[in-house]
């Protein structure tokens, strides 16, 4: 643990942080709807870590702002890479806040000055904020979604239903895409999951707030989303994180 931190630096210069990215798939037209950028780390170039291994660990110390804004610079070249390559069919890309950072406006300061360097349209950027980032404080949060949105990011909660998740707050801060936790992913109407399912995306789809669950490992789980009327999906089932390079011979276009 103590050599996450020591290498970290070098790490970053080496390259050693890959960006991977997740396709967010249309389950009724298996359409590519968007992306999540996650990050592995190719440890002194010898062995795969995955995030589990390292982000809490950057977290409890702090370093995984510099991660992070590493990683957003990597997305926002390889965006930019693609428009002036003429490739089209450009979907929003998420990336993930961390929490226990002690200035989160100046983070968002710093990402709005890398956007701003390679010209990405701020509407291709989504911030995902985790439950557990925010159930202490929904005050806070709610001045935070605010301050993103200034800059014209959309924000999604991630990880619903993971935790202590709390609707009310969730109405309250001005989310404008809840992402359902793979906990709730369900095969069937008879599964208990579906009822919390069916209440959560009625409710999304009343107020206008986008939805989509992360996890869908079955075309019966998709099935069952779409029957509940959630129409957006991020899962194995579609694809897993790729890395970039393949995520775009994969899913976009050369203009003709
Ligand atoms: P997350 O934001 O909830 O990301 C979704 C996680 O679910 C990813 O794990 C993804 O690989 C995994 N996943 C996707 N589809 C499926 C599926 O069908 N079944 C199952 N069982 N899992 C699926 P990953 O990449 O290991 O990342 C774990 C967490 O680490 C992420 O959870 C995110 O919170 C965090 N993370 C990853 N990369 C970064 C990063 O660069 N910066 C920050 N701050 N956090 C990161
Ligand atoms: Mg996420
Ligand atoms: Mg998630």
């Amino acid at each position: 643990a103590q050599e996450i931190e020591t290498h970290f630096i070098d790490a970053l210069k080496n390259n050693e942080f890959k960006l991977y990215l997740q396709p967010k798939i249309d389950i009724e037209t298996g359409k590519l709807i968007g992306a999540e950028a996650l990050s592995r780390w190719y440890y002194k170039n010898e062995k795969l870590l995955p995030p589990m291994e390292y982000i809490p660990r950057l977290e409890s110390t702090g370093l995984i702002v510099e991660l992070d804004l590493h990683m957003f610079e990597a997305l926002c070249k390889n965006i930019r890479l693609s428009y002036d390559s003429k490739f089209v069919g450009h979907v929003p890309v998420s990336i993930n806040l961390s929490r226990n950072q002690k200035d989160f406006e100046g983070y968002i300061n710093k990402l709005e000055s890398i956007r701003q360097k390679y010209d990405i349209p701020p509407n291709l950027i989504e911030i995902e904020i985790t439950e557990s980032t925010f159930t202490e404080n929904v005050a806070e949060i709610k001045k935070l979604i605010n301050y993103i949105h200034k800059f014209g990011y959309r924000v999604a909660m991630d990880d619903f239903g993971s935790g202590y998740s709390n609707l009310s707050a969730l109405v309250e801060c001005g989310f404008d895409i809840i992402k359902l936790d793979k906990s709730l992913c369900a095969d069937n109407a008879s599964d208990k999951r579906s009822y919390i399912l069916e209440a959560v995306i009625n409710m999304c789809n009343k107020i206008g707030m986008k939805v989509i669950c992360e996890g869908v490992e079955t075309k019966e789980q998709a099935a069952n989303l779409l029957r509940l009327g959630c129409r957006s999906a991020q899962g194995y089932l579609y694809d897993k994180p790729l890395p970039v390079n393949e995520f775009v011979n994969k899913y976009m276009e050369e203009e003709k």
